[in-house]
């Protein structure tokens, strides 16, 4: 191992502490966690020089690969006018042509206002808040309770986690947040009181990428649409075309009253969330300071992300990377179904557009995963998920690389 890497390691188990990870098996003598160093396309290096395909996507936020000359350019252009300026009292230019951008892709008089924050689990706490205020301003405060899917993730801020069904992350916290009715399917949805209800659409991503079935999202819509409750779509990890089209309610043309964006509205470059609402819901924050929404974050709207952000809008015309796609979720659906059929180790596979989940025999998750490093492939699994979500920019032959390694992998096991 190379001196700065150890020292880097050092350094690391000394006064770090890492987000979702047992601490106490982290910082063990044994454990050499890789320092990642440098990306370019979909490929990361490793601070020892080894090169791995990014299976994950760095954790579902990279779009069109990594160290691209594009959004790179748009960033440091941005950085030499100013990298930040506050958005409280004063617009800035890259946010005001990306609120726009972002609702000219919805059908005029739908989404038409955006709010901004820091990253996935702000996008959610926003349309919380405003959802709940909204109720206030329209005469009905008893209107407080939401309704969330089992095994669902919206993030771990405190009103995030409390929509969070994963009982594993949320349980302990959950009580010290608002009251959430926890439901599987539409039909156990409860109108009375109910607020808003909020789904991750067509796939739930950290239920180890279980899809939903087709149509539940329209009929999801038509039964909010029904009892009047405000519908929250959480497309933090689908949106930018990871499912296949730009966002994932676009499958079933369903129109949120509010839509969560973070994860890849940058490229996957700095973090940056936003929140998509319609008319009906601004409207009733019209009129004096008492009816304004009070929350902002310090970096709303930052200048360097919507840079960002705007040069990655463009590169999904410039490179037609939607029209590219179908050609690559078919490729790895069948090198998927390929694996399945050779290994009786995979359970089942799970796959929306480029998003897919390897279920393996229990106990395999990890082993595997690691084995995968040695054979180029970095990704985590969710218990014995291997996740294999790479950038959309990815390769038909990058993609045969990533399913090889874990064919690799899975004989080695
Ligand atoms: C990652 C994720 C979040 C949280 O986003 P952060 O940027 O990590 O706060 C929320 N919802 C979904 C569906 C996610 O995948």
């Amino acid at each position: 191992m190379r001196e700065e890497t150890r020292r880097w390691i050092a350094a690391d188990k000394r006064h770090a502490w890492h987000p979702f990870t047992a601490q106490g098996e982290w910082t063990d003598p044994g454990h050499e966690p890789l320092v990642i160093v440098r990306g370019e396309g979909p490929w990361l290096w490793d601070s020892e020089g080894r090169r791995y395909l990014d299976g994950n996507s760095s954790i579902w936020t990279n779009i069109h690969g990594h160290a691209h000359p594009a959004i790179n350019a748009a960033i440091t252009a941005q950085l030499d006018a100013i990298a930040h300026s506050s958005y409280l009292g004063f617009a800035n230019p890259r946010a005001s042509e990306l609120a726009g951008r972002l609702c000219g892709f919805f059908p005029d008089g739908t989404l038409e206002r955006v709010f901004f924050s820091d990253d996935g689990s702000t996008a959610v706490e926003v349309a919380m808040k405003m959802s709940l205020q909204f109720r206030m301003q329209t005469g009905e405060p008893e209107r407080t309770r939401f309704a969330a899917f089992v095994n669902g993730y919206h993030g771990d801020t405190m009103g995030a986690a409390a929509l969070g069904g994963v009982d594993r992350f949320f349980e302990r916290f959950r009580r010290f947040g608002p009251g959430v009715d926890f439901v599987e399917t539409v039909a156990q949805l409860d109108p009375a009181n109910l607020n808003a209800v909020v789904i991750e659409p067509l796939i739930q991503g950290v239920n180890e990428m279980r899809p939903w079935p087709d149509g539940m999202l329209a009929e999801l819509r038509d039964w909010c649409d029904r009892h009047d409750v405000l519908l929250i779509l959480d497309e933090v990890m689908t949106g930018f075309g990871r499912t296949g089209t730009m966002f994932a309610c676009q499958q079933e043309e369903v129109i949120p009253d509010f839509l969560c964006l973070a994860k890849g509205l940058s490229g996957g470059y700095l973090p940056l969330g936003a929140t998509l609402t319609t008319g009906r819901i601004y409207d009733a924050f019209l009129g004096g300071p008492e009816q304004a929404f009070y929350y902002g974050h310090s970096f709303t709207a930052n200048p360097l992300a919507c840079a960002a952000a705007l040069a990655s809008l463009g590169l999904f015309e410039s490179e037609q990377t939607l029209e590219r796609l179908p050609a690559k979720v078919e490729h790895l659906g069948r090198l998927l179904a390929d694996l399945a059929r050779d290994h009786e180790e995979v359970v089942e596979v799970r796959q929306r557009g480029l998003i897919t989940g390897i279920e393996l025999r229990e106990g395999l998750g990890l082993s595997v995963c690691l084995k995968a490093r040695e054979h180029g492939l970095l990704t985590r699994p969710i218990r014995d998920t291997v996740v294999l979500m790479p950038p959309l920019c990815v390769g038909m032959g990058e993609l045969e690389l990533a399913v090889g390694a874990i064919r690799k992998a899975l004989a080695e096991a």
